[in-house]
């Protein structure tokens, strides 16, 4: 099928572009183009070209589909088909409406003439994959808007809307109403009056104070992305626009262009965009799968977790019933509630009048008789079986058929929980991370006998209140906690060996972690991990664990709810600060064992955290608890503070090379502390390496 329709109004062609959803610059439609151009330029009845799109777009920019195929730069590549439009012997017309971004923008800058519909957004976001604009577009868009205006565009990758513009060279007419009609009216109106032929490429950037403001550009670019290099490159290339002549900026850019495709952080800003997407596709769970309406929903339990699932219903505008078993423990989950949102509304993140609104769809009861109609159910009870089966063996007899009956446990067995129902089908895990409110990762628990239209509803539920859900399959602690058992098992090691708990938090944040492992455990609470450690000791005698966590907690040193941890708190307050009762905790530990510190590298200290989670993830990968290993970096990314230019644990493996993984894990066995058997790749893992192969292929 022709992706750029041709049409003839008068002495006028029409090229549309074509493509759903947004007219992505796929190469089937870039033919399209090229092939309407010669058309046109052949025609002799023909005098001017008018390009527009169908739908929903102008154009949005490459096609998302081609990326990372050979398609995606095969002939004709977009600055072909911009060179042949911008050096036709007719004038042509972009008519630009909804969406130009991207590529699309740039394919508008190199027509003669710009229309444009009032809001239509027009864009470059390369930056927010890591790259930036390869087709031009750093070197045509200062030419005919504001020098300020083009780098801020370019550098943030923000859209603004068309009607700002007005005055400004990159659009000739604004055309309210029918925008086509208008373009054809515009094309003869250009060619009456004699306009010519005129490229933005002649143009000359008008800006004499370009270098202090670059430089002012450079210097607040180093501090807000200093993780990210192609902010950098943008300043660089659109200062080409002004130092350089238009070909050796075009050439510049292009050089740029290169070298930001092959970086680290690009790399792993495409992984997150890829990520997010995949995360929601199941192979046995089509996109056509029915999903089931929810319209209203009940949480049981307002402790910590209950009342920010609560809210997420709530700000979704779904009404939702809260039980508790004491009146009590009601109103103090609904004050907290209460509060949460009044500290937004004071922070202007919502409107005060919001507070009232969402409080209002949030009833709090202490029966199950006034939960039964709704849709789905969330409970969030007591991380304790016999809680969960009692809670569960109710809702089995109160709520309507056809309801969702979802866990928000943490560790415990999805299929164990569905069993206590009749109605296993309509049983799945839904594990909000804490602040529920806030974080946002779901981690969604299919489990052996859930309802392919539970997975599919749920899956879309979490869209719906603005969470990323991931699913994985039953095991103990899913996919993130799975993993994160080993990472703090590996980071106590440290402490053994020669770090303290400050060096360790300081290496792994300085490398970009939110938290590091200690200032996390006292935030989530050290006693979390001590009771499931306690469950190991009986179930997997032979998993080694280093003590000196549990020696923290004999101390009642839970983390900041009790005022000290690895760190000590003042009052009030959440600044972790180091404390000398630590440091002779660990030095008393070290001299039971007979280890003499050493000094450890903070590259150590990093690799054998990283590294622990990706030889866990492995196996969780091999075992198809994990779909693919992009989901496992979702997760990460989402759930656990990863550093997201690094693209996640996987990703991050991938980029350092598996076979240099397994190389660094022997080197970490062979220190001969611990449990050695930590560092035996996982199967898979040990596969892919000597295959030459990556997590994601
Ligand atoms: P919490 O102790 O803060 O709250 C539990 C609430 O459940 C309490 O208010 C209690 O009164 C209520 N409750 C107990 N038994 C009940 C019953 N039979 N019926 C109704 N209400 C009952 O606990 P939490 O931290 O909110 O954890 C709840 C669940 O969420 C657990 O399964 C936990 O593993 C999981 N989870 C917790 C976190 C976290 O960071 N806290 C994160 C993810 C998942």
């Amino acid at each position: 099928m022709n992706q750029a329709p041709y049409s003839v109004q008068g002495d006028v062609a029409v090229i549309t572009m074509s493509s759903p959803p947004v007219n992505g610059l796929g190469l089937g439609l870039r033919r399209g183009i090229v092939e309407g151009m010669n058309q046109a330029l052949a025609d002799p009845a023909i005098r001017a070209i008018v390009l527009t799109g169908a739908g929903k777009a102008f154009s949005g920019g490459a096609d998302i589909r081609e990326f990372n195929t050979p398609q995606a730069s095969a002939e004709p590549s977009l600055g072909t088909v911009i060179d042949l439009i911008e050096g036709a012997t007719k004038p042509v017309i972009a008519a630009v409406h909804s969406v130009a971004m991207g590529g699309g923008l740039e394919l508008a800058l190199g027509c003669h003439f710009r229309v444009a519909s009032p809001g239509a957004q027009i864009a470059l976001p390369e930056v927010k994959l890591g790259v930036l604009p390869g087709a031009g577009g750093t070197q045509r868009l200062p030419r005919v808007v504001p020098f300020t205006m083009a780098l801020n565009m370019i550098v943030s990758g923000q859209a603004v809307p068309s009607e700002k513009f007005k005055g400004t060279r990159l659009f000739d007419a604004i055309i309210e109403g029918d925008l086509l009609g208008g373009a054809v009216t515009f094309a003869r109106q250009a060619l009456a009056e004699g306009r010519g032929l005129p490229r933005v490429r002649d143009l000359k950037v008008d800006f004499p104070m370009a270098e202090p403001f670059l430089q002012f550009a450079r210097n607040t670019v180093a501090t807000v992305a200093r993780n990210y290099p192609a902010p950098r490159k943008c300043v660089e290339a659109v200062a080409a626009s002004v130092t350089m002549s238009f070909d050796e900026g075009i050439r510049f850019e292009h050089q740029c262009f290169m070298e930001l495709v092959e970086t680290p952080e690009s790399k792993a800003l495409r992984h997150v965009f890829f990520g997010e997407r995949a995360a929601s596709k199941i192979p046995d769970v089509p996109d056509s799968t029915p999903v089931r309406p929810i319209a209203s929903a009940a949480v049981i339990g307002a402790g910590t977790m209950g009342g920010g699932i609560a809210m997420n219903f709530a700000n979704a505008g779904i009404a939702v019933k809260m039980l508790e078993v004491r009146q009590d423990a009601l109103d103090r989950g609904l004050a907290v509630i209460r509060r949460n949102y009044e500290s937004s509304a004071k922070k202007g993140r919502i409107k005060p009048e919001d507070v009232e609104r969402r409080m209002g769809l949030i009833t709090p009861t202490l029966s199950y008789d006034e939960i039964g109609s709704a849709d789905i159910v969330v409970e969030a009870v007591f991380e304790d079986m016999p809680v969960k089966e009692a809670v569960f063996r109710k809702l089995d007899e109160v709520m309507k058929p056809g309801a969702i009956l979802a866990s928000n446990t943490s560790t415990l067995d999805v299929n164990q929980i569905a069993a206590f129902t009749r109605r296993p089908q309509d049983v799945i895990g839904t594990h909000f991370f804490s602040p529920a409110n806030v974080m946002r990762l779901l981690e969604i628990v299919r489990g052996e006998h859930t309802g392919k239209d539970v997975l599919a509803t749920t899956l879309q539920l979490a869209r719906r209140i603005g969470k990323l859900g991931v699913v994985s399959g039953v095991c103990d602690g899913f996919i993130g906690n799975r993993m994160i058992e080993q990472y703090s098992r590996q980071a106590a090691y440290l402490l053994e060996e020669g770090a303290s708990p400050q060096q360790v938090d300081r290496a792994v944040e300085k490398w970009g972690f939110a938290m590091g492992p200690f200032r996390m455990a006292d935030l989530a609470g050290n006693d979390v991990g001590w009771y499931i450690r306690k469950r190991r000791y009986l179930e997997r005698p032979d998993m080694l664990y280093p003590k000196v966590a549990d020696k923290v907690c004999e101390l009642g040193r839970f983390g900041q709810k009790t005022g000290a941890g690895y760190y000590r708190y003042e009052a009030g307050k959440r600044d972790a600060i180091p404390d000398p009762v630590i440091d002779q905790l660990i030095t008393d530990h070290r001299a039971e064992l007979g280890i003499t510190a050493r000094r450890i590298t903070d590259d150590e200290i990093i690799h054998r955290l990283v590294f622990a989670l990706v030889n866990e993830g492995a196996r969780i990968l091999e075992e198809g608890i994990a779909l693919r290993a992009s989901d496992i970096d979702m997760i990460y990314l989402t759930g656990y503070g990863f550093p997201v230019h690094r693209g996640g644990p996987m990703l991050y493996a991938d980029i350092c090379g598996l076979y240099n993984v397994v190389n660094r894990m022997k080197g970490f066995a062979a220190l001969g502390h611990g449990d050695t058997d930590f560092w035996t790749p996982a199967p898979l893992l040990a596969r892919l390496a000597a295959e030459g192969k990556g997590f994601n292929g």
